[in-house]
């Protein structure tokens, strides 16, 4: 049997690369507006995250979302983010 290939993305936190379904995508819609894309499957750029606030919190201090998404994010998004990651246990 042939192992199917993973796609893997890289976590703005740890900067670890890792399986694309473990970690949380955060896009930017064509309009510009910022949202926790928990399908995977929303058009626009993505950027990825590690479910784990130790990664969040790390990306969230060194500005890589904004970085990434090149879009000034608000402290609601991060809040939600934060919220999200809660539920995941
Ligand atoms: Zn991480």
């Amino acid at each position: 049997m042939k192992v199917k290939k993973v796609p893997m993305r890289m976590c703005l936190g740890c900067q670890e690369m890792k399986p694309k379904k473990e970690l949380i995508r955060v896009v930017r819609s064509p309009e510009g507006d910022i949202s926790i894309d928990m399908t995977g499957k929303k058009a626009g750029r993505g950027a990825y995250i590690c479910k784990d606030i130790n990664c969040l919190e790390k990306a969230i201090k060194a500005k890589r979302f904004e970085k990434a998404l090149e879009v000034k994010i608000s402290e609601e998004i991060y809040q939600k983010l934060r919220e999200e990651l809660k539920n995941e246990g």
